[in-house]
């Protein structure tokens, strides 16, 4: 089997099959794919690249690792408050392995369907295994004004939020590098949301004209928040106590905490859950900032989508990340964002 032949067997699709007649005009098969804009809108446009041995382990499941590449990126789509259209899909692969092939392209469509989002085209080429996904999403214009969800709009006063509940991922990685141990009912749970993130956009989409600010957090709260902090020119205070309130009924690490197993769960001490929460990474969760004058605004776009939502601290005048507990003192800050680099 050759380039081409695995283009059309695991990522040509039958028309009757493609998600996007509305807006795609030509997809797979020529030198570009073109994607038509409808009027009064702007597309969005972020691509994000998954290497082996940094972003997942050889041994994952190749299904997940579908899902989980496109996942990343319809979540950067997902912050902007943008719809998905549609998506490029630049492979490279030590081998062709068709078993593999047929697990990741069905893990891919399986996300890609869901969300109505196509594939209009790609590269694919020999080499360590790479997959980088371009995704394209579209924001309507209100009178000509951009409609999208940026990092540059939180004001002083503005409730600090974040969806759904932050930590099990970083908390599966470390049972998988073998520095923690779970009960295996929490740690399917926690790998289920390493592997096969939700991407939030039901809630990006239904934040638009609401939220003043939003970022996707993938590196940890605190970095991806200082990103927000930054371009917006304020600063922000964190309550820990309703980062832990955060946790819900079904989070991994709330179970881990709630029921130790063993002896190395000791090892989940205050500082360590606290740092998976504010620092993990890989939550793919929405981090995002309203005034306090839309709460109700908020809790009926989180209804809408269906997505929880959770305050956990507010923004401020004065720059800078604080960390306060229920009692208003100050909690040190020693957890670090996730850098490739650092
Ligand atoms: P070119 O040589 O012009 O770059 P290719 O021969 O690499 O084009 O690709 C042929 C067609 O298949 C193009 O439309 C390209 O977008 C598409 N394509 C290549 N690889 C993939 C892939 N992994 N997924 C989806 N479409 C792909
Ligand atoms: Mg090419």
């Amino acid at each position: 089997m050759g380039e081409f032949d695995v283009i059309k067997r695991f990522f040509l699709r039958p028309e009757r099959q493609l998600a996007r007649a509305d807006c795609v005009a030509l997809g797979i098969g020529d030198d570009c794919a073109l994607v038509q804009a409808r009027p009064g809108t702007q597309i969005a446009i972020s691509s994000d690249m998954l290497v082996e041995g940094h972003h997942f382990f050889a041994s994952v499941d190749p299904r997940a690792l579908g899902h989980k590449a496109l996942a990343v990126n319809l979540s950067d789509l997902a912050a902007c408050g943008a719809k998905p259209l549609a998506f490029t899909l630049a492979l490279a692969l030590p081998k062709i392995d068709a078993a593999w092939l047929d697990k990741f392209s069905s893990g891919l469509f399986a996300l890609s369907d869901q969300q109505g989002c196509e594939l209009v085209g790609g590269d694919t080429t020999q080499g360590p295994l790479n997959i980088c996904i371009t995704v394209l999403g579209e924001i309507p214009l209100e009178k000509g004004q951009s409609q999208a969800l940026l990092r540059s709009g939180a004001k002083p006063g503005d409730d600090l939020y974040v969806s759904g509940n932050l930590g099990d991922a970083r908390l599966a990685l470390e049972v998988m590098r073998g520095n923690l141990q779970l009960e295996d009912a929490q740690f399917q749970l926690a790998r289920e949301r390493l592997e096969r993130p939700t991407p939030r956009i039901e809630l990006g989409l239904a934040l638009r004209g609401i939220a003043n600010a939003a970022i996707d957090v993938s590196d940890g709260l605190l970095g991806d928040l200082r990103h927000v902090l930054k371009a917006s020119g304020v600063g922000a205070t964190i309550r820990t106590d309703q980062a832990q309130a955060m946790l819900a009924a079904q989070s991994a690490l709330r179970a881990a905490l709630a029921k130790p197993s063993g002896p190395t769960d000791t090892q989940l001490t205050e500082r360590l859950w606290l740092g998976y929460v504010l620092a993990g990474g890989d939550d793919y969760e929405l981090a995002f900032t309203a005034p306090k004058a839309s709460r109700n605004a908020v809790a009926a776009a989180a209804a809408r989508a269906r997505t929880p939502v959770s305050v956990v601290g507010q923004i401020d005048t004065e720059l800078g990340l604080r960390l306060v507990n229920a009692q208003g003192s100050a909690v040190e800050n020693h957890f670090a964002a996730f850098d490739h680099f650092a």
